[in-house]
């Protein structure tokens, strides 16, 4: 049988989703998963999340691994890991480092960092509140730049797991190039920094209606020897373990035949498809 897991998963503090960390818990529980990561959005720096609605204030980040780490104690039946979803923002590469470092110190730091990209310069192209800029944008241009950003991420060697992928596509917009190119490009540069990638089932509740990453993208990292692990990117309690038969099949029709779990920091254990 399957082992479930969900990697990805938000709570109430960073003021876009609803739930504590034992409803989130409680809900895995009833849902027999077999392991989850709690990975709250880190702060971002103030002036990129002045009203902070979308990512933990600081001065929350200790309270909120204290919290995770309390929930794993109490569990015995579900594996909980302490994470952190971290934001690549060009250029500030020492402040994001500074906050993961922070955020992996002490007995209760974070076990996973999940890496991305929410921002193409200052847009928050992902956001349903700036979607309107899609409108005055070149499609091909914002992939090219998503993509660039991307694989600067990825060789900045702050992350673990690369989340969501293919996020520029959220709201459906496709390129009107080959993006096979990008793919192969993203897969080596993946392959080579050793991070692992994210199937995410969340563009299956989104416009684009699909998991990131698509097909031709999860072939590409399967390809070039890219770890996967899955996550639902829940941020509300019912969407934990949101449609992971539909990740497991796609990872399974790529030719992935296991996925990983975050065990310790820097381990990962190996569960068959
Ligand atoms: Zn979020
Ligand atoms: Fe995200
Ligand atoms: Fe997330
Ligand atoms: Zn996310």
């Amino acid at each position: 049988m399957r082992k479930l897991i969900d990697c990805h998963i938000h709570t109430q503090r960073c003021g876009h989703a609803e739930g504590t960390v034992e409803e989130y818990v409680a809900e895995a529980v009833s849902k027999g998963l077999w392991g989850i990561a709690i990975t709250e959005h880190l702060a971002l720096p103030e002036d990129m999340d002045p009203e902070r609605h979308l990512s933990m204030p600081p001065s929350e980040v200790n309270a909120y691994l204290d919290e995770v780490q309390a929930a794993r104690e109490r569990v015995d039946d579900l594996r909980v890991v302490t994470g952190v979803e971290a934001d690549y923002l060009i250029g500030r590469e020492n402040e994001i480092a500074a906050a993961i470092a922070r955020a992996r110190t002490g007995a209760h730091g974070a076990t996973v960092v999940l890496g991305s990209v929410h921002f193409i310069d200052r847009w928050a192209f992902d956001n349903p509140h700036e979607v309107e800029e899609w409108e005055r944008r070149d499609v091909d241009d914002a992939w090219r730049d998503y993509f660039a950003l991307w694989m600067e991420a990825v060789s900045s060697e702050l992350f673990d797991v690369m989340a969501h992928v293919d996020l520029v596509k959220k709201f459906g917009h496709f390129p009107t190039f080959d993006a096979r190119e990008i793919y192969e490009a993203a897969a080596t540069a993946a392959a080579s920094a050793g991070v692992v990638i994210e199937v995410s089932t969340a563009g299956l509740r989104k416009p684009v209606g699909e998991l990131y990453p698509g097909p031709d993208l999860l072939s590409a990292f399967r390809l070039a020897g890219v770890p996967a692990t899955v996550g639902s990117d829940a941020h509300a309690p019912a969407e934990v373990g949101y449609a992971l038969d539909t990740a497991y099949d796609a990872l399974r029709l790529a030719g992935y035949d296991s996925i990983v779990f975050p065990e310790s920091p820097g381990h990962w254990k190996e569960l068959s498809l």
